[in-house]
């Protein structure tokens, strides 16, 4: 059995090596820690290993976390899962990074309940590239509104999109879906000041997604194993 600091250490290597191989540098591409459903032990053990930023996915588990962990040093906190209009408040005073904005009434909520105390909300907006039923985003048709809502609110920091291609495409379908975020990511990357962040990859396409532009990586199976509950 490999520790969570071997691991780590091999994701870091791989993105390295991802990086490298697209010609991009080797500081190009952040690893988030995708934590969710592991025990607070798990994330010592990352965080004594080099790692600050986390991903949580459900609110009640990551604001328990984020409340359990506030005494270690530069952590950084994002929310990665559906957030309904009755949790946005305590996301937006624990956490750093919200990126799963998906709607106008979720993006005012978190504007208007970020505290004062607290930096502007960093913030992806997270796109339904595959036009999945299944799965949460703004559809690529009211993506442009929902841009230009999130940059003309004070409280929030609009840093980029976050997307979850469809699991198990074929090489071509992949390259479409990679060729057209890093596409829509580009476009706004040159007209927007804080826009620097394409959050796609996690422990199963973060290579290909390196290839395509990706900035952030979010990986939970490789570092921590499998999951108890995989659908969680
Ligand atoms: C669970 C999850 C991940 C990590 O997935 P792994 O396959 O375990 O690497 C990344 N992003 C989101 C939005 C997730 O829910």
């Amino acid at each position: 059995m490999q520790t969570i600091a071997e691991r780590l250490n091999s994701a870091r290597k791989g993105i390295d090596q991802a990086a490298n191989s697209a010609h991009r540098p080797p500081n190009s591409v952040k690893l988030l820690a995708v934590s969710k459903t592991k025990p607070v032990s798990d994330i010592i053990e990352a965080y004594e290993a080099g790692q600050r930023m986390f991903g949580e996915n459900y609110v009640q588990e990551g604001v328990e976390k984020v409340q359990e962990l506030s005494n270690l040093d530069n952590i950084e906190w994002h929310m990665i899962g559906p957030i309904q209009s009755n949790k946005t408040k305590v996301v937006a005073e624990h956490f750093d990074w919200v990126q799963s904005v998906d709607r106008e009434k979720i993006a005012r909520r978190l504007n208007e309940q970020r505290p004062e105390s607290l930096p502007p909300l960093n913030v992806c907006i997270q796109v339904n590239v595959d036009d999945e039923d299944s799965k949460s985003g703004v559809s690529l048709s009211e993506l442009a509104s929902l841009v230009e809502f999130v940059s003309s609110q004070e409280r929030l920091c609009l840093r980029g999109l976050m997307a979850i291609p469809k699991a198990n495409p074929d090489d071509e379908q992949q390259r479409q879906t990679l060729s057209k975020l890093k596409e829509l990511f580009d476009h706004y990357h040159t007209s927007l000041s804080n826009f620097d962040t394409l959050s796609v990859g996690m422990s199963s396409d973060m290579v290909e997604a390196i290839h395509h532009g990706s900035t952030m990586v979010r990986v939970g199976t490789a570092i921590f194993g499998k999951r108890d509950y995989p659908n969680r």
